[in-house]
């Protein structure tokens, strides 16, 4: 094949010491209660790198009653943001120090590429905290213009103990669009990490205690979700939980705080963001966007540029172009410094990802390129490219999460905006042409939470991202990313014989 010569080659091969595998818990590595274990797997290879303390309820409930302690009788909350903060920034500096084994952990445990992790992912964590981190000393309310004679401001309080269930596909950093938040904000919370992604997140627990982070503040139960994330979202004693995951397992998120004791949610779940190529654009850099937007993460990243449309007059020219770069985007070990794509996260992914392209097939999509699996071993995919989508057909309204392409063509701007707004979902989307008013007019019909003109995944820390529509509510990033982790509270006393 053309792509994957490198596919699990052993040379490559530099596998991290594994220091943390127990639950995280009032600041100790601890079994877990039923003393059960389970694999986590390389998916380079499929093999087994280690087993992990598998968390349950009562895992769950001692985690909260730390986090509860700790929140209502800790100094956490208590403390002057700037001491939050100065701690934070400590965190932030030890993360640098173990920049290579954290790349190294989120290599194999989710096959993400090393080299990008070391210079790109596990550094932008540290600026992160940081960024959170200056934030601690800011957080104030506002005097109020009240309407008689009264006196009213508001205060802003952390929400309390946070339960945050983060998805295997970024580990550090959307770890870290939670945690930041939330220890600038003074809560306490209790992480769920994805059970196929477990490591990193044992780590940083370390390095947290190693900081300062009290006792209590960071708990980290490694586990499944149906059991260690269920009793998360129906605690009665989280006041908060913030999801990133599925659309399906939003929805159980949902009910769960519902049926317990409503607490606050917030979701950040699928998307099948469309990216509109207009007749003006540059068709070479649009063709390396548009596969940049599918493949980056092994298309395992949920603002993926799924669908892209592209103009009537540019078609024939960007297809020829897809076809010629998509056979130069190098797949294989994410060791490897010539790889652009690593294996799929696991064997579940993998497969799900070949049966979305079976249907492409079958529904009568052209596959352009790629459409099978790449070496005997791992969960390597060739990047996939489909023509002829039609806007109805499963490949272009499912978030398949992999490296597939849906390519479709359009006529006008209006045909444009209207398909591309025909989706369940609401994440991202990107606009590529060179005239401003087609950019401001798309931009402000599409009906998603971030829009990136002439790039794709620019995100930035200070750059709040999430959902319309059913890819969720609340935003990750910037202040609203710390916003909702407090409460206002307003306070109110009358005033006599006030000048003003
Ligand atoms: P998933 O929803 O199955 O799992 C995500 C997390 O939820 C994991 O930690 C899992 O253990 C936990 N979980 C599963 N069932 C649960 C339950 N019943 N109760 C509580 N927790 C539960 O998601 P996945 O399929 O593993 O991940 C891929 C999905 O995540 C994609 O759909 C993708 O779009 C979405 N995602 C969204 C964003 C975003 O920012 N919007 C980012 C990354 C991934």
């Amino acid at each position: 094949d053309s792509n994957g010569s490198s596919a699990a080659s052993e040379s490559f091969v530099k596998m991290p010491t594994i220091k943390f595998t127990k639950l995280f818990i009032n600041g100790e590595f601890v079994d877990s209660i039923s003393g059960k274990t389970f694999e986590t797997i390389d998916p380079r290879t499929g093999e087994v790198i280690t087993r992990v303390a598998e968390g349950d309820k009562e895992d769950v409930d001692l985690a909260v009653k730390a986090a509860r302690a700790a929140f209502d009788h800790g100094p956490w909350p208590r403390l002057p943001g700037a001491e939050r903060g100065a701690i934070m920034l400590k965190f932030a500096d030890l993360i640098d120090e173990h920049t290579e084994e954290l790349a190294k952990l989120d290599t194999v445990d989710a096959g993400k590429l090393f080299g990008f992790g070391k210079a790109v992912d596990i550094p932008q964590v540290a600026h992160m905290v940081r960024y959170y981190a200056g934030a601690a000393d800011k957080i104030h309310g506002e005097v109020l213009k009240m309407s008689r004679e009264l006196q009213g401001y508001t205060l802003l309080e952390p929400i309390g103990v946070v339960g945050h269930i983060i998805p295997w596909n970024f580990p550090s950093s959307l770890l870290f669009a939670k945690v930041a938040p939330t220890l600038a904000a003074g809560c306490t919370m209790v992480v769920k990490p994805a059970e196929q992604t477990p490591l990193s997140a044992l780590y940083y627990a370390h390095l947290a205690k190693l900081a300062g982070v009290p006792d209590g503040v960071l708990n980290v139960i490694t586990g499944f979700g149906k059991t260690a994330g269920a009793a998360v979202t129906h605690h009665m004693d989280i006041d908060k939980v913030s999801f990133t995951g599925s659309t399906d397992v939003g929805r159980e998120v949902m009910q769960a705080a519902a049926k317990s004791n409503l607490k606050a949610v917030s979701l950040e779940l699928g998307g099948k963001s469309p990216l509109l190529i207009f007749d003006d654009a540059d068709v070479d850099k649009a063709a390396d966007l548009a596969l940049l937007g599918i493949l980056y993460n092994k298309g395992e990243i949920c603002v993926a540029s799924s669908r892209v449309f592209v103009q009537e007059g540019i078609y024939d020219e960007l297809v020829k172009k897809l076809q010629l770069k998509a056979k130069d985007w190098v797949v294989g070990d994410p060791f490897d410094p010539n790889v652009r794509q690593g294996p799929q996260v696991d064997k579940k992914q993998f497969e799900k990802i070949l049966t979305y392209i079976e249907h492409g097939k079958r529904e009568g999509a052209t596959l352009l390129t790629g459409g099978k699996p790449v070496g005997k071993k791992g969960y390597y995919i060739e990047p996939t490219v489909f023509t002829d989508v039609k806007d109805d057909m499963l490949i272009a309204k499912d978030e398949i999460f992999g490296p597939v392409m849906s390519l479709m063509k359009f006529k006008t701007i209006e045909e444009g905006i209207a398909r591309a707004n025909n989706t369940k979902y609401g994440l991202a989307a990107g606009i590529v042409t060179k005239n401003i008013d087609v950019a401001n007019t798309v931009s402000r019909s599409i009906r998603a939470g971030i829009i990136w003109i002439n790039c794709y995944f620019a995100f930035d820390r200070d750059c709040p991202y999430g959902g319309y529509k059913m890819s969720g509510f609340g935003r990750d990033f910037g202040m609203q990313g710390l916003h909702k982790y407090l409460h206002t509270k307003s306070v109110v006393t009358p005033i006599y014989n006030s000048p003003w």
